[in-house]
């Protein structure tokens, strides 16, 4: 497969030339004074994304699964309550993640295409008399299905019901591309990764955490060594780091701080809604339905669409990608043969999404689709076109 070729799946995202390059240092002591000097910075301009001032920024060399663990077993004890809801394949592996640290789950099942049910997390919060649950868990961008959930929602439920639980939040597929509010919001643990957003290799966790989650850990008795909130807070107060780091991606961290911010935070998600929006013409174009139920539920990075009856959306994806060297989402758990996903994330212009959707169209006529050569494409032409994309000029 040609690396010319954009990728189109929700992460890992295109890694721009100037993210590569600021990737590709030689190995340097990280007890060396310089390397306090790269570091610290980094954590506190996450805050920024992040939208936070209170919280604090912890990173792991790890994946996004690695975050979530990192967030149950600083605060949360064997048996503890935790309240979600599953209504794709992430919030279904945070689940299985909790119920292998032996918590109590209490899961609400939602249909995959819905968001986090607010009111359902309001009824059941309120029947806890005992406030028994600890946390309740909020995937906000369901990469299985595309669809972004309204965190300020939970929030307002959760204190409708006056419910002391704290709330944390995957934002593993949202975080730099669209708008988070950790304080606002009332986030105790947001849990992100390096390679959506912030246009990255794998390999590193970067969590969001509030005071009221750091005053969790004094109780808190899960066991953790590799992910201990505490020994990793303690060198990072020096600008170190309690085992290696991740040098190479702290130095990418750092760069992308830099783009995100020329660009303009406000920019970047606005840039993010208008590819999106390209994408769901097209979807419109083509006759074919989104996975989202409805429109406040759809996700700006990513769209899962279902295939007419009949088609298998496997076929679909092995053919983008075997005659034409583009890879897309397949469909996840539930939505296996029945729906792809075009990742819209990350460093990604409107000429770049153009191709994916050209592509995407020629397997499906190569696949006798009931769709016409050029459909989807037009409409989304006509969206960029009547909606101009500011030109996002790069520091070389
Ligand atoms: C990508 C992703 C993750 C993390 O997956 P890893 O493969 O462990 O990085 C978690 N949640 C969501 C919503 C994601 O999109």
């Amino acid at each position: 497969m040609s690396d010319q070729n954009p990728v189109f799946i929700p992460g890992p995202t295109n890694i721009p030339d100037r993210l590569r390059s600021a990737m590709q240092v030689q190995t340097r002591d990280h007890r060396a004074p310089d390397f306090v000097e790269t570091f610290a910075p980094v954590l506190e301009d996450t805050k920024r994304v992040f939208g936070t001032t209170s919280g604090t920024v912890i990173t792991f060399p790890a994946s996004g699964t690695g975050g979530w663990e990192a967030a149950i077993c600083n605060t949360l004890s064997p048996g503890d309550k935790v309240l979600v809801a599953r209504y794709g394949m992430f919030s279904h592996r945070w689940i299985d993640l909790c119920q292998r640290h032996g918590l109590d789950v209490h899961v609400i099942e939602c249909p995959w295409g819905a968001g986090a049910p607010a009111d359902k997390f309001e009824a059941v919060l309120t029947e806890d008399k005992a406030r028994d649950i600890k946390a309740v868990l909020v995937t906000h961008n369901e990469t299985a299905t595309g669809v972004k959930s309204d965190i300020a929602a939970v929030r307002a439920a959760m204190d409708a019901a006056s419910h002391p639980a704290m709330m944390f939040v995957d934002c593993v597929s949202s975080l730099a591309s669209m708008e988070f509010c950790m304080d606002d919001w009332g986030v105790d643990i947001a849990v992100s990764g390096s390679q959506k957003g912030f246009m990255l290799t794998t390999g590193m966790a970067i969590l969001g955490v509030s005071p009221k989650a750091l005053a969790a850990m004094e109780t808190a008795t899960l066991p953790r060594t590799f992910f201990d909130f505490s020994d990793m807070m303690a060198a990072n107060a020096s600008g170190g780091f309690p085992y290696t780091p991740p040098l190479q991606l702290i130095y990418g961290m750092r760069e992308s701080l830099k783009m995100l911010f020329e660009e303009g935070l406000e920019s970047v998600y606005a840039r993010h809604f208008r590819l999106a929006e390209g994408v769901r013409r097209a979807v419109d174009g083509w006759g074919m339905k989104l996975v989202a139920e409805s429109p406040a539920l759809y996700s700006d990075t990513v769209s899962a669409i279902y295939v007419p009856d009949g088609f298998d959306s496997n076929a679909l994806t092995d053919q983008a990608f075997n005659a034409y060297g583009v890879s897309f989402g397949i469909g996840l758990g539930e939505m296996n043969g029945k729906a792809f996903r075009i990742g819209h994330l990350g460093s990604l212009t409107d000429v770049m999404v153009l191709s994916g959707l050209a592509t995407i169209e020629m397997a499906m006529a190569d696949l006798d689709y009931p769709v016409e050569l050029g459909s989807g494409v037009a409409a989304a032409q006509d969206y960029f076109r009547s909606h101009r994309a500011a030109l996002v000029k790069t520091a070389a």
